[in-house]
């Protein structure tokens, strides 16, 4: 599934993700037939708030790449808005893995630093969601 408008909006600084245009409901990435109401090719692109939670996470303690050194969280956040993306969490010290909590609020930023840019996603020091 094309996912360019994604990285074009990452580009802009957006962060966008698809919504079915039948039913409404979000996923990403974009799916065929929406999970929900089994509409066929009616994807829509949509900025998400960026507001998310720690849907799951695990700490790596081996590097796969020399911009992530070990030991370097991987989490699925699940946005407000339903779907779950596979990232990273930023700003956190080695020493601040271990306390990574199913359930943290999180807020996405964008690292424009890199090509295709990324989203990435900013423990909320606030806690846990409602
Ligand atoms: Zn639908």
């Amino acid at each position: 599934m094309d996912v360019r408008p994604h990285v074009d909006g990452l580009r802009a600084g957006l962060l966008r993700v698809a919504r079915c245009g039948a039913c409404g409901t979000a996923a990403f990435p974009p799916p065929r037939v929406c999970p929900r109401c089994g509409a066929r090719d009616t994807v829509e692109w949509f900025t998400a708030s960026g507001r998310g939670t720690v849907w799951s996470a695990v700490v790596f303690h081996k590097t796969y790449l020399a911009e992530h050194p070990a030991p370097y969280p991987v989490a699925v956040v699940e946005l407000a808005e339903g779907p779950r993306l596979v990232t990273t969490l930023a700003g956190l010290l080695a020493d601040d893995l271990r306390d990574i909590r199913i359930g943290q609020a999180v807020t996405a930023e964008i690292d424009a630093n890199r090509e295709p840019p990324r989203v990435v996603f900013r423990p909320d020091p606030e806690g846990e969601a409602p």
